[in-house]
């Protein structure tokens, strides 16, 4: 009887084995360490379930890796004693179901010149590397359940795989490759040798190769930090990070009280998520006197702190401790606040110390700091001394933080002034910019739309409230009349004849006390809205009619020459008067970027324009 089963790859998982068979060409030595990576992975998971007090296959047999290179049959072997896989999982781990990272590992690939394949173990896809250097891949695997037995499955990595019983398994999972004709180096000991030690050194179980141990597990975060060298950070940062670069930041700390905790944390070279990775999870595994309770621990650290990367070991957690029980423990929550508060005063010392560095960290993460923000209320105030911004009293480039901004202020100035605009330009030129030019206020300069609302969260900052560029009330010194100004009485009148001549297209209208250069400026009605608000809604409303339509005040300056001579306009020819009026209106509502549709002026514009030229 034949048994042998055949299967399709998944179509997506064909793909990526199409493209990692011929097109990766350099990297190639990154197999090692993702079957040695997967090797891990599997013994972790059998020490965790032994240590559960589930029942398993071969109780007594140790966990270990071991590899074997023949280099007269162009063979490299990768067998550990870890959980192994049912025929299930064989089926479902290695060709069926694509990992959410399949897809975007593929629109990398397909984006980069140069594809860079040691990425492919960020990705989840770690184990189709094989077929970087295989022509032929086979893999024996024994689940540790007492109920199953062994399965082969082997594959060329085209025209899908096959299964079959493979009898008197040990438990785990061996692998050999059948290398190609070109990567026939990596049978050769030695080769493979420096591979590991490159970046493997810390997978914390024993690796042999070809029958010697090769690395001695060492829990480096429980090391005293003089004695540990950068290198080694950066190797153990690699293995933890599946990172193939150094990180930006490290935090290696030691804590007594209130919880015992040993950490080593890092902060990645460059933010995963913003490489179109799709949402990241936090890579900290968290570990209790050097035995792993759960990688990739889950509420260890707040959402927003999701790209750190590294270990946690607390002699305080239960080490019988399951992964569920886990999830919502007191002591969870404790140290998640210890842990974070931690890590954010590190982030404040590096901004004094090493600010090359914090800008830097800011740049790639200043979103994280910002979700934070609006999302985490104990660590609100913490956040706000982190946040930078561009100002109007720092040249352009050069950012500022609160603090630095509170330290400037004059004694009359009582709150912390914000504008968002789409650069730096149009910020200076804002209308709602004047009043604090002329009396010499600094303001924060927002570029990212998301900004306001930040603000918005943050509130206040040391005792003083955020407040948007539009919604302060703040009125020019100098009320003494600039010459030619309308009088008190005239500049009623025109607004009182504005308000009848735009009825319905304004809320209120009247004399601004902030403008100095420009003519008018419009204000959203609401107390609590923004252009910048109105906009983001709009962007983020599926049904846009939903929407509540934002009412605008409108505010003129009768200083300014086109409102004296609208004054007199108005009772010469006042159809002429009110289609300027309403031209003035756009160009206010054009300058706070709330004109909807340009286009509908443009008729109106070129009427004025016809009158301007003459006959
Ligand atoms: P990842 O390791 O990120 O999950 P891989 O492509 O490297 O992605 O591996 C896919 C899956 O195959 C693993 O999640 C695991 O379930 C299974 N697997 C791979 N190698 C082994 C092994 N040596 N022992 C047990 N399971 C394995
Ligand atoms: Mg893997």
């Amino acid at each position: 009887m034949n048994t042998t089963e055949k299967h399709h790859f998944q179509a997506e998982i064909q793909q990526l084995l199409d493209i990692v068979i011929h097109s990766l060409y350099t990297d190639k030595e990154i197999f090692v360490r993702e079957l040695i990576s997967n090797a891990a992975d599997a013994c972790e998971k059998l020490r965790f379930t032994q240590a559960a007090g589930t029942a398993i296959h071969q109780p007594d047999a140790a966990v270990s890796i071991a590899l074997t290179t023949d280099d007269k049959a162009g063979t490299i072997t990768f067998t550990d004693t870890g959980m192994g896989m049912t025929h299930a999982e064989l089926v479902d781990n290695l060709g069926t179901i694509a990992h959410s990272g399949t897809k975007a590992f593929l629109k990398q690939l397909a984006e980069d010149k140069r594809p860079d394949a040691r990425l492919i173990g960020q990705f989840g896809v770690g184990f189709y590397s094989a077929f970087m250097v295989a022509k032929r891949v086979t893999v024996l695997s024994r689940s540790a359940s007492p109920d199953e037995s062994g399965w082969q499955w082997t594959s060329e990595g085209t025209g899908g795989y096959e299964i079959t019983p493979a009898a008197d398994l040990p438990r785990g999972t061996k692998i050999t490759l059948e290398l190609k004709d070109d990567a026939k180096d990596f049978a050769h000991g030695h080769a493979i040798e420096r591979i590991i030690k490159r970046y493997s050194s810390f997978v914390p179980f024993p690796i042999e190769l070809n029958g010697t141990r090769l690395n001695t597990v060492q829990a480096i975060w429980a090391r005293s930090k003089n004695e540990i060298k950068d290198e080694e950070y950066n190797e153990f940062y690699q293995f933890v990070g599946h990172d193939h670069e150094a990180p930006l930041l490290r935090l290696h700390f030691t804590a007594d009280a209130p919880l015992a905790i040993q950490a080593l944390l890092f902060v990645p070279g460059r933010n995963f998520e913003g490489a179109g990775m799709g949402r990241i999870d936090s890579e900290v595994n968290l570990y209790c006197r050097k035995v792993l309770i759960q990688a990739k621990a889950k509420g260890l650290f707040p959402d927003w702190l999701r790209f750190l990367k590294g270990v946690v070991d607390s002699e305080d957690l239960p080490l019988n401790i399951s992964r569920e029980t886990m999830q919502d423990t007191a002591l969870l929550q404790k140290l998640n606040k210890v842990l974070t508060s931690r890590f954010l005063k590190f982030l404040d010392e590096t901004a004094e110390k090493d600010a090359a560095a914090y800008e830097k960290f800011y740049g790639e993460y200043a979103k994280f700091l910002k979700e934070g923000v609006a999302t985490d209320f104990t660590h609100k105030e913490a956040l706000g001394k982190l946040l930078r911004f561009e100002s109007s009293s720092l040249e352009a480039g050069k950012l500022t933080s609160l603090a630095e901004y509170v330290k400037r202020m004059g004694a009359d100035q009582q709150e912390i002034y914000c504008l968002l605009a789409p650069s730096r330009a149009a910020a200076e030129s804002s209308p709602y910019f004047e009043v604090f030019r002329e009396r010499k206020y600094e303001v924060l300069f927002l570029y990212d739309p998301w900004d306001e609302f930040v603000m918005d969260h943050l509130r206040e900052f040391d005792g003083k409230s955020l407040r948007h560029a539009e919604k302060a009330e703040l009125n020019l010194e100098d009320t003494a009349k600039k010459e030619g100004a309308l009088s008190d009485d005239a500049a009623k009148t025109l607004t009182d004849w504005l308000k009848e001549s735009l009825t319905d297209k304004v809320g209120e209208v009247r004399v601004s006390k902030r403008l100095a250069s420009s003519p008018a400026v419009v204000v959203d009605s609401d107390k609590h809205m923004t252009a910048g608000m109105r906009r983001m809604m709009k962007a983020l409303s599926k049904d846009q009619d939903a929407l509540p339509t934002a009412r605008h005040d409108f505010e003129i300056n009768p200083a300014h020459p086109i409102m004296v001579r609208l004054d007199k306009m108005r009772l010469k020819d006042s159809a002429l008067a009110a289609q300027v009026a309403e031209q003035i209106l756009d160009n206010a509502r054009v300058a706070a970027g709330v004109l909807e549709d340009p286009r509908t002026m443009l008729k109106r514009l070129d009427g004025l324009l016809e009158k301007v030229l003459g006959e």
